[in-house]
Order: structure tokens, then C-alpha cells, then sequence
């Protein structure tokens, strides 16, 4: 380790000890609790899904209703076999009764507001509690790959900060130092100017958007252009394919891990260093794969995946059906970490448009085109044609100023892309699905 990592981690671990000591010993706990015997884990998953349930049915009007109509007493939900018997809880019911599923004990302080537009192109908000300090849900994952949070990172994101806020982050955040590539557009010039500054600190750890950071692999590779090995690089918010890590991996230099998370919940699963399945953060949350009756699916079949967040208090998610397929996998892990094993995920497919000049904007971004106004589209499509031409379909949703939200919207991206190519606004009733699920980013261009 080198005497700036050295500093940066006492810093680090110092800023910690003062100002979130929680964080520290909830860190703890999590070290402890990967360690367990799987019926340990099994255990304490259990005595928190009780608690997460019956607090639900206590504090919210809506878990009442919902269980209510079903028959289903707080007495039942002591019991360990009403739990797969729970009605699953969809995007739908989220949306329809929002203010009914905020717990009557929480307190403005203590939530924060996340909008997504998912890869289904289905917007939608929901509160995280931020009472308990899931940062350590990070550092545990980190741990598993031998990096520090408090380690140099480069990021290919979706830029949120703007000054000052940008500069505060580095305060806070100092002396470690963080650098990023907008994901939104990626052109020849911004990847060229991240590749020099990824070149004079060569981070410890790339991070980002799993199609943003693959196209960045693709452009060295195609440059001719190399990079300072990190020690790990870390793709979220969409599949990884095994022929974009051997890429990745090729060209990075280094190992690429998969971590499972989504805005509505976080910190789901994640590779460790064998990569050899996600290990599920079992004692934070509880992941099941249902058929499509919504009964469980024996261990190595595919499902339909329910969320169960064992630590928001303020609007809990008690099987939340995100709209993925994944199953659970059987085998243990060489490494020593008991928390159980699931597959790379399936379904949510995300992919990069296009522009002629080789200028390429992310998925992931542009899956947030309508984070600011969830209510003023029900789902929304990208299009993109053949002659790269592109087109929105958006289907209007209850805001009263939909239109004009949805037209604004047109007009940014509009703006985003320059004039390289046309884009249409197109409302519609519906966005057709695809066996099941609805394409976000629909592309007729050639595979380049
Ligand atoms: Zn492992």
C-alpha cells in the first residue's frame, strides 16, 4: 500500500470514528453476520422479515388493506409459512397509494426521495430510510474485492453534482480523489480527456454503469489505447454478459465484479472474488424467484425476483416485484462468505444509443430522462431506427402537465443528441411488451 493510500484510509477510518460512529459498528456487525452458518443467517433473515412485516402492518394503511383483504391477521404474520403466501406488491399498487405506504412514524428527517425510470421504462419514486447506514453494505462489498472505500475511484456515471456541490464533495471526501466520465455523452474528446486524468491519479478502483464502462473498454481497445490496471472494476445497473467482462477484463487489465442494486432497493447482491454467482446481502434483504403463479421456484430454476428491504422503516417494500429474473444457486462459495449465491441477473436490458459521429449516450441515463416528473409518463420508450433516426414514445401519465413535461423532455434530448439525427415525439396508449417485459431502449442500427 502506498504512503497516500495509507493516509487516505487513517483519514478516512479518523472522519468515520468522529462523525459516524453507527456506520462503524453497524460495519461491524455485517462482517460478523457473512461469517454465520447458513441456518444462522437463515435465522436472523427470518426474525427481521417478522419484524419488517408486522411493522408494516402496524404503521402503514396500506399493508393493512393489503393483507387485510387477504385474510391475513398480525398473529399470521408470526408465522414463517403466511410469508410466501404475502401478496406481492407491484409497481401498480406503489404508485396508486403512495402516501399510504409511508410508515406513520416517519419523520421527514428521516427520508430521502429516489425516483427511477428502471430499465422497464416505468417511472417511479419511493423513500429510503436514511436511518440505517448502508454505506457499510459498500465497505463489506468492497472488502470481498481488497479495495478500501477510502481508495482513489474513477467513475462513468450519470453526472448528479454541480457546483458547489461538487466541491463539497471533495471535501468531504478528501484527501481520497474521485474522478468522472459523464455517461449521459460520451464523445471521442470527453473519453480522451477522462482516459489523461484516470492516467495521472490511475485510481485503485473504475466504477460505473455496466453498458458505460463496456463502451469505454470497446473505445481503448478500438484506439489502440491502454490504461494503468485498477485493482477491481465495479459494473452495476445492468446484466453483465460474459463475453463484455472478458472484454472489460482484456482490455481493463484487471478483474470485473457484478453488483446487483436498484434505486428502489440497494445493495442487493454482489461477486465476490471467485465471481462464480452474487453473493445476496442476506441480512439486509430477502430475494425470493417465483413462478409466474408467484409460487417459490425450486433452488436453481428461474423466477420472477420479489425484494424484501429488511431495513426501510419509513416506506417499506415487502415482496416488491422489481421486474427482473434471476434464481438462486445452490453451490457454496470457496471464499468463506456464507451469504447464499444467486445467478447474474436476467431481464433488464439496457442498451447505448448511437450517434453518427460515434458519440454514444448510456441506457442507464437515459432511463432517467423523467427522474424530476415520475407522475407525467406511465412508461416510456426509446426507438431507435436503422438510419439511427430516434424516436419517444411515451405514454401520458396523471401529472396534469404531462404534456408539457413529456415535450420538454423531448426537447433536452433533442438538444443532447445536437443535430446528428431527428428525434420524434410519439404518444401512445401503450408500449408493446416483449414476452413479458418492455424493452426500454429498442435499437434497429446494426450491432457495431
Ligand atoms: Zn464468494
Amino acid at each position: 500500500m502506498s504512503e497516500s493510500s495509507r493516509f487516505s484510509r487513517c483519514v478516512f477510518n479518523f472522519k468515520n470514528y468522529l462523525f459516524r460512529s453507527h456506520a462503524v459498528s453497524f460495519y461491524s456487525k455485517l462482517l460478523s453476520a457473512e461469517r454465520l452458518a447458513p441456518e444462522a443467517l437463515n435465522l436472523l433473515n427470518w426474525q427481521k422479515r417478522k419484524e419488517m412485516a408486522t411493522f408494516a402492518f402496524e404503521h402503514t394503511t396500506f399493508y393493512r388493506d393489503f393483507y387485510g383483504a387477504q385474510g391475513i391477521t398480525l398473529d399470521d404474520l408470526k408465522k414463517p409459512d403466511t410469508f410466501s403466501r404475502l401478496p406481492i406488491l407491484t409497481k401498480k399498487e406503489i404508485r396508486a397509494r403512495f402516501d399510504d405506504l409511508i410508515a406513520d412514524t416517519a419523520h421527514p428527517a428521516y427520508y430521502y426521495r429516489a425516483t427511477t425510470g428502471g430499465s422497464t421504462g416505468e417511472p417511479l419514486t419511493v423513500l429510503h430510510d436514511r436511518r440505517p447506514p448502508l454505506e457499510a453494505a459498500a465497505w463489506r462489498m468492497m472488502r470481498w474485492w481488497g479495495i478500501e472505500p477510502s481508495d482513489d475511484m474513477a467513475f462513468i456515471y450519470r453526472l448528479r453534482r454541480k457546483f458547489p456541490y461538487s466541491v463539497l464533495n471533495d471535501i468531504m471526501w478528501w484527501p481520497t480523489k474521485r474522478i468522472s466520465l459523464d455517461a449521459s455523452l460520451m464523445t471521442d474528446a470527453s473519453m480522451r480527456d477522462f482516459l489523461g486524468r484516470y492516467e495521472s491519479l490511475k485510481p485503485v478502483v473504475l466504477q460505473g454503469y455496466t453498458g458505460s464502462v463496456y463502451e469505454f473498454a470497446l473505445f481503448l481497445r478500438d484506439n489502440n489505447l491502454t490504461i494503468t490496471p485498477p485493482k477491481a472494476v465495479w459494473v452495476t445497473s445492468a446484466p453483465l454478459s460474459e463475453g463484455q467482462r472478458t472484454i472489460m477484463q482484456t482490455v481493463f487489465g484487471a478483474p470485473v465484479y457484478d453488483q446487483y442494486g436498484t434505486c428502489e432497493v440497494m445493495w442487493l447482491a454482489a461477486e465476490c472474488k471467485e465471481r462464480n454467482g452474487l453473493h445476496i446481502n442476506h441480512d439486509l434483504r430477502y430475494i425470493e424467484f417465483v413462478d409466474d403463479d408467484g409460487k417459490p421456484v425450486p433452488d436453481g430454476e428461474w423466477g420472477r425476483i420479489l425484494i424484501t428491504d429488511l431495513e426501510n422503516k419509513v416506506f417499506p417494500l415487502i415482496r416488491y416485484e422489481i421486474g427482473d429474473r434471476g434464481r438462486r444457486l445452490t453451490r457454496t462459495c470457496p471464499c468463506g462468505i456464507n451469504l447464499p449465491l444467486m445467478d447474474k441477473v436476467r431481464g433488464r436490458i439496457t442498451d447505448v444509443v448511437r450517434l453518427p459521429n460515434g458519440t454514444i449516450i448510456s441506457g442507464e441515463f437515459l432511463t432517467t430522462i423523467f427522474d424530476d416528473h415520475p407522475e407525467a409518463v406511465a412508461a416510456f420508450q426509446i426507438h431507435q431506427k436503422a438510419d439511427l433516426s430516434i424516436t419517444l414514445k411515451c405514454v401520458p401519465g396523471i401529472d396534469p402537465n404531462a404534456k408539457e413535461i413529456i415535450e420538454k423532455a423531448h426537447r433536452n434530448l433533442q438538444t443532447n443528441v445536437g443535430d446528428a439525427v431527428p428525434v420524434t415525439l410519439e404518444l401512445v396508449d401503450q408500449i408493446p411488451h416483449d414476452r413479458g417485459k418492455t424493452r426500454f431502449i429498442i435499437s434497429e442500427r446494426e450491432a457495431i
